[in-house]
C-alpha cells in the first residue's frame, strides 16, 4: 500500500522490489488521449512512483499558443508562425511538488490554462512547423529516459519506440464534469455547456488534423478511466506496465 500526495491510496499488488525493479529501468512511457481523459493526472502520479520525470507536452503547445497571441500573430500566416518560433524558450521548474511552465523564464502556468488559449491551443496544434519545433523539443528534454510524457502524438510520432504505450478515454460526460470542477476551483466563471463544447471543439480538430492526429498507437493498451477513481487508475497502468515489461 503506498499513499501518495493528495492522499491517493495506491493498492496494487506489486511488492516494493517489483517496484524498485521499474524505477531501475528509468522507462521511457508514452500517454495519450483526450482532453480531461485524466492523462495528466495520472501521468504525475506514475512520475511520482516510478520515480521518472512528468513532461505536460500539452502545456508546450499552450506557451507557443500564448506566445503567438500575445504578439499578435496571425495564425493563418505559417511563415510568420515560423519566424517566431526560435524567439520561444520552454521550460518546466518543480515549485513545492507542482510542476510549472515557464516560457522565456517568466511563469506562465495560469496564463496557458485560460479560456483564450484553450480556444485557440488546437488551431496553433495543426501548424507543422509549430509541431516539428515541440516534437524537437519533446525529444531533447527525454534523452537520457527516465520521462513519462503525455499529449496526443507520444506514442505514435514523437516517441514511436517508447517503452511502454498507454492510450486514456472517458465519456464525454465525465470528461466534461472533471475539466468544469477543476476550472471552478481556480475560482473560473464558466458554465458546463461552455466547457463541453470547448472539449468537443478541441476533440475534432485533434482527431481530425493532418499532421499528427490523435489516434491510439498500435501497440498501446487501452485504458478507459470512466468508472476509476485516482487510486485505481493509476493501480491499472502500473500492472499494465510491469507485465509488459515482464512479458
Ligand atoms: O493536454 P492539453 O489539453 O493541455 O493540450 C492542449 C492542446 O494541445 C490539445 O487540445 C491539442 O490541440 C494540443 N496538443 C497536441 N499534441 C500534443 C499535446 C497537445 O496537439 N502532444
Amino acid at each position: 500500500m503506498y499513499l501518495l500526495p493528495h492522499g491517493v491510496v495506491l493498492a496494487i499488488r506489486l511488492v516494493n522490489h517489483e517496484i524498485n525493479k521499474l524505477r531501475k529501468k528509468r522507462l521511457l512511457i508514452a500517454l495519450d488521449g483526450h482532453s480531461s481523459s485524466g492523462k495528466s493526472t495520472l501521468a504525475k502520479d506514475l512520475s511520482t512512483v516510478l520515480e521518472i520525470t512528468h513532461v505536460d507536452s500539452g502545456a508546450m503547445y499552450r506557451a507557443v499558443t500564448l506566445y503567438l497571441h500575445e504578439h499578435n500573430i496571425n495564425l493563418d500566416d505559417d511563415l510568420a508562425c515560423q519566424k517566431v518560433l526560435n524567439e520561444i524558450e520552454i521550460s518546466f521548474e518543480i515549485i513545492d511538488g507542482v510542476s510549472i511552465t515557464f516560457m522565456n523564464e517568466i511563469a506562465v502556468e495560469d496564463k496557458i490554462r485560460s479560456m483564450k488559449v484553450s480556444e485557440l491551443v488546437s488551431k496553433v496544434s495543426t501548424i507543422s512547423c509549430v509541431r516539428k519545433f515541440l516534437v524537437d523539443e519533446q525529444r531533447k528534454l527525454a534523452e537520457s529516459g527516465g520521462v513519462i510524457m503525455d499529449g496526443r502524438d507520444i506514442g505514435t510520432v514523437v516517441f514511436p519506440h517508447a517503452d511502454v504505450k498507454l492510450y486514456v478515454t472517458a465519456s464525454l460526460d465525465i470528461r466534461t464534469e472533471r475539466r468544469y470542477t477543476e476550472l471552478i476551483e481556480k475560482g473560473m466563471n464558466i458554465s458546463k455547456s461552455e466547457v463541453r463544447d470547448n472539449l468537443l471543439m478541441r476533440d475534432n480538430i485533434d482527431s481530425n488534423r493532418t499532421d499528427s492526429p490523435l489516434r491510439k498507437a498500435d501497440d498501446a493498451y487501452h485504458l478507459d478511466t470512466s468508472d476509476l477513481d485516482r487510486g485505481e487508475m493509476l493501480a491499472k497502468s502500473i500492472q499494465i506496465i510491469y507485465n509488459h515489461i515482464n512479458r
